[in-house]
């Protein structure tokens, strides 16, 4: 019923990704991914480390082709912790 004025969720998600492309150039730092070279933004989290995410918005890690490599990185310092 409501079809008129719902809007297309792909121009919803177009929305979605224009705003938190804004951000990611409001807050982070333009750079390039130290394992595949691509263009992220770095962001600074709470804990004062530096993220990247994609230029979508998406964390870098999750599409990273090099992920594997700086996630063992991830495992080792949790298991450091742990102890
Ligand atoms: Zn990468």
């Amino acid at each position: 019923m409501s079809e008129a004025d719902g809007k297309d969720p792909l121009v919803y998600i177009h929305q979605l990704t224009h705003r938190i492309t804004r951000l990611l150039k409001a807050l982070g730092r333009l750079g390039e991914c130290e394992s595949c070279h691509a263009e992220v933004y770095w962001m600074l989290t709470k804990n004062s480390k530096w993220l990247p995410y994609d230029v979508t918005g998406v964390p870098h890690f999750s599409t990273c082709p090099e992920a594997d490599s700086w996630r063992k990185k991830k495992g080792a310092k949790e298991v450091e912790q742990r102890r």
